[in-house]
């Protein structure tokens, strides 16, 4: 192969937290905040951080219930589009 170009290179760019890519962006579509994180990420890392140092007893077993409760109640409103395939989304 020929040496990389920028454009090559943002091919090659992939988030370290969530894996997205150029190629297959976050579902909503993200930008790079630092070269291997989407700034989803950097965003919800941000948000956690200062939930970690505000919250009278950060207790991250409790938070992923509160999330996992979220997102639950968010798929049930995305649910109409994909209510189909849910058994055969494999990586
Ligand atoms: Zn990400
Ligand atoms: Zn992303």
């Amino acid at each position: 192969m020929s040496g990389p170009t920028l454009e090559d290179a943002a091919a090659w760019l992939k988030c370290r937290v969530c894996g997205c890519t150029e190629q297959a962006p976050c579902s909503r579509p993200c930008s790079w905040a630092q070269e291997d994180l989407c700034d989803l990420c950097h965003r919800a890392a941000g948000a956690l951080a200062e939930w970690t140092l505000g919250a009278h007893r950060p207790n991250r077993a409790a938070l992923a219930r509160e999330v996992e409760a979220r997102v639950n109640s968010l798929f049930r409103t995305m649910a109409p589009r994909r209510c189909a395939g849910r058994e055969a989304m494999h990586d």
